[in-house]
């Protein structure tokens, strides 16, 4: 059913803006899907090690999630949150009951960007300052607003992107002026080595600083947006100790601490359900998207109750947040976590996965970094010998085998050289056996006719 292939073409070409661009060169054309794997048109079958951009949690068309969207839909779709109906009760109850602290009043939206950019409207009216800062390359959303806090150049349009968004230097390990230590590969023997906080933390904290310090206006400071571990960016981890000084230096500046959840929530770093968790911090405002839904388009944003005490006086409705569907499809997810001990899965396989990735870069030079915790992982590729980056063009050679060959991964970083692997959380060793001698070969195939 539905059109052919070349007439998706076709339609693409008249109807779709040439923005939404196709990573493969000849991309699939995706029918269906189960658990990790993805079939397409032609009944081939993928491994998906990206998950539709880390948003398929527990996996594609989970029984038990695709039960609970069933009887919900032939129940009750839609009633607006101005009436009460049970599911979202429920829901938040669940939910709130995953986080820490005071973190108990949740607003459900529809997307990442949606929650970032609540989150920050609530940071502003709560202290009544309007700058907030973020890190370089991060990736927070592509609203108007948003394009301020996200600090990658190639989603910043050519606008008179909006004022008051400040950017700090990027505390990455591999890249970054002072290098570091990895937080938390706490998977593999040796990979941080400071007994405490990485003594670089302190150097990139000092560049927060002299940004508050020299930037941002005196009392200005809203809030800090930061992931746990950049996602977009190429999974960077930041060094043992940045996160947690970086919220105590911009808490002494009157400033929140948000932590962007979308990518690293729900158990996918393995150790803990939240990526912030790792890095023994509390948030004041927590968002997330993504792996909530299982796919399905629902986010939420997470708080104290006096921080959204800030929005009381004003009207505050959302269409479709919250919805009878979308909350049972979240309490499924957060349901089959536990079942299926899927936090656990994520900490055992992506420490198998990650030190596979280590074998494969001791016998092939163009791996010039593998990182990452859980099932959120990236390797990046370099020229050998160097850490210059390998071209994008060449990254492609090895991203385009890997599909022929049946396993589908993200590519991103700064310079579009990090593979990035962020699969259903149900994978297991077999299917890191198969990626890795995907890859392996990929590798071979790449280096023999360079
Ligand atoms: N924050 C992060 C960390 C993300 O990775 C993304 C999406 N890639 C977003 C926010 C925005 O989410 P959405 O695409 O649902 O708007």
């Amino acid at each position: 059913t539905g059109p052919s292939y070349q007439k998706t073409d076709k339609l693409k070409a008249d109807h779709l803006p040439s923005v939404l661009y196709n990573i493969y060169k000849r991309p699939m054309l995706i029918n269906q899907g189960y658990k990790q794997w993805l079939f397409d048109h032609e009944g081939r079958r993928y491994l998906d090690l990206f998950a539709g951009i880390v948003t398929v949690s527990v996996g594609h068309c989970h029984p038990k999630v695709v039960g609970a969207l069933q009887e919900q839909i032939q129940t009750l779709w839609h009633c607006t949150n101005i009436y009460r109906h049970p599911k979202l009760y429920e829901y938040v109850e669940q939910l709130t009951s995953k986080l820490p602290g005071d973190l108990k009043v949740v607003y459900l939206v529809n997307s990442g960007s949606e929650a970032n950019d609540l989150a920050s409207i609530l940071a502003k009216a709560y202290t009544g300052n309007l700058d907030v800062v973020s890190l370089q390359s991060s990736y927070h959303g592509c609203s108007y607003g948003l394009m301020g806090l996200t600090g990658t150049q190639s989603y910043r349009m050519k606008l008179n992107i909006p004022a008051g968004y400040y950017h700090t230097m990027l505390p990455d390990p591999y890249r970054g002026i002072w290098g570091g230590c990895r937080d938390s590969l706490s998977q593999v023997p040796g990979a941080c080595s400071c007994p405490g906080d990485c003594v670089t933390a302190d150097k990139y904290v000092h560049q927060l600083s002299e940004l508050l310090e020299n930037s941002v206006p005196k009392g200005r400071l809203a809030a800090l947006f930061a992931e746990s571990i950049q996602g977009v960016n190429g999974t960077v981890q930041f060094p043992k100790g940045y996160l947690k000084k970086a919220h105590q230096l911009v808490k002494k500046y009157g400033g929140l601490y948000i932590a962007d959840e979308v990518q690293t929530g729900f158990g996918r770093t393995g150790d803990a359900f939240w990526g912030f968790q790792n890095h023994g911090v509390m948030p004041d405002i927590v968002t997330m998207a993504k792996g909530i839904g299982n796919g399905f388009p629902m986010a939420a944003v997470v708080t104290t109750k006096e921080i959204a005490a800030a929005h009381a006086g004003t009207a505050y409705v959302n269409t479709f947040g919250g919805n009878p569907m979308a909350t049972s499809v979240g309490k499924a997810v957060l349901d089959v976590i536990e079942e299926e001990q899927l936090q656990q899965n994520c900490k055992v396989v992506g420490a198998y996965f990650v030190e596979q990735l280590m074998q494969l870069q001791k016998i092939h030079p163009i791996i010039g970094d593998v990182r990452g915790k859980g099932l959120m992982l990236g390797l990046e590729f370099v020229v050998p010998g160097t850490k210059d980056p390998l071209s994008v063009a060449d990254v492609n050679i090895i991203f385009e085998d890997m599909k022929d060959m049946g396993v589908l991964i993200g590519r991103g970083g700064r310079f579009g050289n990090v593979l990035r692997i962020k699969p259903p959380m149900c994978i297991n060793k077999q299917d890191v056996d198969f990626a890795i001698s995907v890859l392996d070969q990929a590798i071979k195939n790449y280096t023999s006719c360079v």
